[in-house]
């Protein structure tokens, strides 16, 4: 299998990364085949798809005849079979291991062969939810950023048993639809939130310690570090629970001390500010 061979691509969930992979997919003339478990939810992520398109129209930056080309190109479904048209299958579904490994089994089972399945899971091993399937050297990682028609990153997260055929015919895929794939071993947060996170909880550390206000640590970031927004108001958007559990997957997995959430992390989150969700995190809302 390789990239130019790919021509439908199987997306399970219709959520705020399924569409996006959707519409990216259908933006590069890509067929996208897009699953949900309700017809609403297929509903809603076509929706999406739609409205984000005409954001694109307002900009300038796509014609109306664009779209509807684009939304031709997205078929929204509830019937499993209908993946049996996807050279390659992304599974874009909650993050909950169990609900992944029982798609995963379905799907494989389902599917030919020869068809590449990948995951866009944040936080589940790749190397785990590839030994679900009959074909991990045909499953790997495909870690897009949200929103993902912006974004122009896509983690390529190679599993222990992931064959270079596979990775090469992935990365392939990701330049087509105009992303910067890098290429990644399989271990906790991958790259970018393995870094990312870490940041943050140092951030919730030098405001615990009193060193600067949230206002100047932002700051000190964004000017510094040519950063769009500051570590701290950026654990707000994230959700201070989101960062929280990261750090403790981290330190449970890693064994490190050095993932050791911050105090003050913790006692916000159990105090229920949560970041923008809420209402009020580091900052109020
Ligand atoms: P979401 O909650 O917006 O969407 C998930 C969708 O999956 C829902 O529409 C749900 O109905 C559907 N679903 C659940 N079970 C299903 C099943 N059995 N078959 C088909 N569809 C099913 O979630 P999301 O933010 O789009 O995240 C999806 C995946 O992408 C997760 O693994 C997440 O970790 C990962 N991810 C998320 C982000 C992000 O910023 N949101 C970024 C990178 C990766």
């Amino acid at each position: 299998m390789n990239s130019s061979s790919i021509q439908t691509v199987g997306i399970i969930g219709a959520g705020a990364m399924g569409n996006g992979i959707a519409q990216a997919c259908a933006i590069a003339g890509i067929r996208a085949v897009m699953i949900d478990i309700s017809q609403q939810a297929v509903d809603k992520g076509i929706a999406t798809i739609s409205s984000s398109l005409d954001r694109l129209i307002k900009k300038d930056k796509l014609s109306p005849a664009q779209k509807a080309a684009a939304l031709a190109l997205i078929e929204g479904s509830t019937d499993y079979a209908q993946l049996n048209q996807a050279q390659l299958v992304i599974e874009a579904a909650t993050e909950n291991y169990a609900i992944k490994r029982k798609i995963l089994q379905q799907v494989d089972a389902q599917l030919a062969p020869e068809v590449i399945i990948a995951t866009n899971t944040s936080s589940i091993s790749i190397t785990q939810l590839a030994a679900d399937t009959k074909r991990p050297e045909r499953f790997i990682g495909m870690h897009f950023f949200n929103p993902v028609p912006m974004m122009a990153l896509v983690e390529i997260i190679r599993g222990y048993l992931t064959s270079d055929a596979t990775h090469d015919a992935v990365k392939a895929l990701a330049q087509r639809l105009g992303k910067s794939p890098i290429t990644v071993k399989n271990a906790p947060g991958f790259v970018v939130n393995r870094i990312l996170v870490p940041m943050i909880n140092e951030a919730f550390f030098v405001l615990a310690e009193g060193l600067a206000s949230a206002e100047d640590i932002d700051a000190g970031m964004k000017l510094g570090c040519n950063q769009p927004i500051g570590p701290l108001a950026l654990a707000d958007m994230i959700g201070l629970d989101v960062c929280l559990a990261v750090m403790q997957v981290y330190l449970e997995q890693f064994g490190d001390a050095k993932y050791r959430p911050c105090p003050l992390l913790k006692e916000m989150v159990a105090a229920g500010q949560l970041g923008r969700k809420t209402g009020r995190g580091v900052y109020s809302y």
